[in-house]
C-alpha cells in the first residue's frame, strides 16, 4: 500500500498488531528508572564547557525586586516583560556562564531548531530582528537570546555560573531569601522560577557506563576540543576515530549527519527509530515572511499556535510539516475535541495516521539503499507516539561506508559498556569516543524534583504542600502559602510544540502579576478556594489520552510505556484558549490574587 491509498480494514488491523508487537518488545520493566536520575553524580558529563574559568566574585548580600531563577528563554522573557512594566531591579540567576538556557548548553554539530525560526524566536517585532533561515541554527538562536537580554538590560544584575540552592519566604521582611552555591544570600520581593523543562540532562543507567576508558560526553556538553570543528561541522579530530552515538531522537537525527561526514567510523546505536520527515530548510528574506509589516511576527506566531493546537485558521502562514500534520498531533494536545461520533472519528483518524506513517516508512525505503538497514530505520508506531523529527540528511548518512546502524531493540538498548566500547547482542563494538544523545528529564524542573528546595509561609516546604494531592496552583503560576512566588511554564497551564511562544505568554502574565501587586502594595497569593476552582476547571472535559498512550511505543510521552501521571496536569482546552483566559482574567479578576501585605515590608 502506498501512502496515497486509503488503508483497507485488513491493512489497519495488520498495522495495529505490528505496532503492538513492537511496543511489547520495547517496554522495560524498569520504565523511567532505567535512566540515571537527576540526582545522579554526572561528574564530567555535566561540567560547563562554555564558561571558561569561573571568575571569583564576592557573595551577593543585597535586595532586589525580582529574582528570576534560570536564564533560558523563560527567564529572559520574564525579565523583558518585567522591564516593560517598569520593574527596577531584576536579577537572573543562571547555572550556565551566559543567557540562553537550552541553547547555551546545546551546541552540538548540526544543531537547529525544528520549529520555524520566525515563530520560535521571541520578540522579533520588538527587536526588529528577522531570522535568516526558515529553521535557524542554534548559534543564531543563542545570539537572539543574548540580544533580548542586552536590550532588556538584564546583564548588570545577573549572576552566572551560579545555581540557586534554596528559596525561603520571610514574613517579617515580606521577601524571599535566595541562597546559591556561590555563597550568595540576598532578598527578593518576588521570585519567578523559570528553570525550564529540558535542563536536567539524562544518561541511561547502562551497566558499566562509568568504566569506559575512551572519550565520552553528552550532546549538551559537546567537546570541540576533542572533535575539532564547530556546530557547522568540520570535526577533523574524529578522522581516525571509531565513534559511537547513543540515541536517535531529535538530537541524534541532527548530530548523526555531521558525525558521519567526519568520523573514521560511526556506529549509531538505535533503540527506537524516529519518524523522519522532510526538512526543506531554506534562506528567507524579510519580504518572504511579510516582515515589512508591523506586528508580522506576532501574527505569524499566533497563526502557527492556532493550527498546531487544532484551532481553525484562515490561512497557514508557516506551511510546514508541523502544520500539515497538526491533525495527527491532536492526540497529544489538550485541545483534542471529543467528537460526537467518536467511532467514525477514530476510524478516520487511524486511517490518516496510517497514511502518514506509511509515507514516513516509504521515505526510508526510497532513501536507504541497504534493505536490512532500511527495515530497521522504519518507525512502527502512531505519529503522535513520539516527537516527530525532520531531516533531509539523516537517512542518507546510512548509505555511507563509514556508518553502521546497530539496532539495540532486541535487548532493550545497549547491554553493557566496557572499558573499550559497547556491547549489543553479545558483540563488542570497540570505540574511541562514545557520545550520548540521550536527552533530558523532560518536564522535570528543579522546583518539582526537589533539587531546588522552596520553603513558604511558616517554613512549609513546597514539595510537602503538594505531596498528598499533587500540585495546587491558580493557572499554574501561584500557590497559596507561597506568596510572591511565580512559576513559569511549569504545571497546570497549557503548552505547545512552540514552547517559546508559551513562555512569552506566561512571562507577560508573570510581569502583570508583579506590576499589579506593586501598584496595590499587595502580595501575590491565591486563596485555597481559587486553587480548588482551578483544579476543577482542569478536570472539566479533560480528554482521556490514556488509551492512546497505552498502545504507544515507550518514551517520555507515556512514562516509558507505563502511562502518564494521574490527575489533570494541563488546561484541557489548549494553549490558544488558555492565553485568552489569562488575558480576560487580567482585565477582570486580578484582584482575586492580591492580598494585603502583613506586616508592612521592611
Ligand atoms: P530524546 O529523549 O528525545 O531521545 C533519547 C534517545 O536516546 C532515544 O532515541 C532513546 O531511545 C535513546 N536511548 C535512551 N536510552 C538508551 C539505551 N539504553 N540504549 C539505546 N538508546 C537509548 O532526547 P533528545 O536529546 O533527542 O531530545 C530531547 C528533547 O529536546 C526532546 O523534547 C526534543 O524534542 C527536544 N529537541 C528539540 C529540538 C528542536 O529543534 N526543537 C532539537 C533537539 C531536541 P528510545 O526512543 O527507545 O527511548
Amino acid at each position: 500500500m502506498t501512502h496515497s491509498q486509503k488503508p483497507t480494514p485488513e491493512a489497519l488491523a495488520e498495522l495495529r498488531a505490528r505496532y503492538r508487537t513492537e511496543r511489547e518488545r520495547r517496554v522495560r520493566p524498569d520504565g523511567a528508572r532505567q535512566y540515571l536520575g537527576a540526582d545522579a553524580e554526572f561528574g564530567s558529563y555535566a561540567t560547563d564547557p562554555w564558561a571558561g574559568e569561573t571568575a571569583e566574585r564576592e557573595p551577593v548580600r543585597d535586595r532586589v525586586d525580582v529574582a528570576v531563577v534560570g536564564g533560558g528563554f523563560g527567564g529572559i522573557l520574564a525579565g523583558a516583560r518585567l522591564r516593560q512594566q517598569g520593574i527596577g531591579r531584576v536579577r537572573v540567576v543562571e547555572k550556565g556562564g551566559d543567557f540562553g538556557g537550552t541553547w547555551y548548553w546545546n551546541r552540538y554539530p548540526g544543531i537547529h531548531c525544528d520549529i520555524e525560526s520566525h515563530v520560535y524566536l521571541p520578540l522579533l517585532d520588538e527587536t526588529g530582528y528577522v531570522p535568516e533561515w526558515k529553521y535557524a541554527p542554534g548559534e543564531e538562536i543563542r545570539r537572539h537570546a543574548v540580544r533580548i537580554a542586552e536590550k532588556s538590560d538584564l546583564y548588570a544584575d545577573a549572576l552566572f555560573s551560579t545555581a540557586v540552592t534554596s528559596l525561603t519566604w520571610e514574613d517579617t521582611s515580606g521577601s524571599w531569601i535566595v541562597t546559591t552555591d556561590r555563597g550568595d544570600q540576598f532578598r527578593a520581593t518576588y521570585v519567578i522560577t523559570a528553570t525550564g523543562t529540558l535542563s536536567e540532562l539524562k544518561l541511561p543507567g547502562i551497566p558499566g557506563i562509568e568504566t569506559f576508558q575512551g572519550h565520552t560526553f553528552h550532546t549538551s556538553r559537546w567537546d570541540y576540543g576533542y572533535t575539532g570543528g564547530t556546530p557547522d561541522g568540520g570535526l577533523t579530530g574524529l578522522a581516525d576515530k571509531r565513534v559511537g552515538v547513543v540515541g536517535t531522537g531529535a538530537t541524534g537525527v541532527q548530530v548523526v549527519p555531521k558525525l558521519a561526514e567526519d568520523a573514521g567510523h560511526l556506529y549509531v546505536f538505535q533503540r527506537t527509530p524516529s519518524s523522519v520527515d522532510v526538512r526543506a530548510n531554506s534562506r528567507t528574506s524579510a519580504p518572504d515572511v511579510g516582515a515589512d509589516r508591523e506586528g508580522w511576527a506576532r501574527e505569524r506566531r499566533d497563526n502557527f499556535l492556532r493550527i498546531v493546537s487544532g484551532e481553525s485558521a484562515e490561512e497557514d502562514l508557516v506551511a510546514d510539516r508541523w502544520t500539515s500534520s497538526a491533525g495527527l498531533l491532536e492526540k497529544l494536545l489538550p485541545s483534542f475535541r471529543r467528537p460526537d461520533d467518536r467511532v467514525a472519528f477514530e476510524a478516520a483518524y487511524e486511517a490518516a495516521d496510517a497514511a502518514k506513517m506509511n509515507e514516513i516508512r516509504a521515505r526510508v525505503e526510497r532513501t536507504v539503499t541497504d534493505p536490512d538497514t532500511a527495515e530497521r530505520l522504519k518507525p512502527w508506531y502512531r505519529y503522535a507516539c513520539k516527537r516527530p523529527t525532520f531531516s533531509d540528511t539523516y537517512l542518507p548518512a546510512f548509505n555511507r561506508d563509514n556508518v553502521t546502524l546497530v539496532d539495540t531493540s532486541d535487548t532493550h538498548g545497549i547491554e553493557r559498556v566496557t572499558e573499550h566500547g559497547v556491547v549489543v547482542g553479545g558483540t563488542e563494538y570497540a570505540l574511541d569516543c562514545l557520545i550520548f544523545a540521550t536527552g533530558f528529564s523532560v518536564g522535570v524542573s528543579g522546583v518539582h524534583s526537589g533539587r531546588l528546595p522552596v520553603h513558604g509561609r511558616d517554613g512549609v516546604p513546597l514539595r510537602q504542600a503538594w505531596a498528598e494531592r499533587g500540585p495546587r496552583t491558580l493557572h499554574g503560576f501561584t500557590s497559596s502559602g507561597f506568596p510572591n512566588l511565580i512559576h513559569l511554564g511549569a504545571v497546570q497551564s497549557a503548552s505547545s510544540v512552540n514552547f517559546t511562544h508559551v513562555l512569552d505568554e506566561h512571562a507577560v502574565h508573570a510581569a502583570a502579576l508583579v506590576a499589579a501587586a506593586e501598584a496595590a502594595g499587595a502580595l501575590v497569593e491565591p486563596s485555597c478556594e481559587a486553587e480548588d476552582a482551578w483544579l476543577a476547571t482542569l478536570g472539566e472535559g479533560a480528554p482521556d489520552h490514556a488509551w492512546f498512550h497505552a498502545e504507544c511505543t515507550p518514551g517520555y510521552y507515556n512514562g516509558e510505556g507505563r502511562g502518564r501521571p494521574n490527575g489533570p496536569t494541563a488546561y484541557p482546552h489548549g494553549a490558544v484558549a488558555f492565553h485568552d483566559l489569562l488575558r480576560r482574567w487580567r482585565e477582570e479578576s486580578m484582584d482575586e490574587v492580591l492580598r494585603p501585605r502583613t506586616p508592612v515590608r521592611a
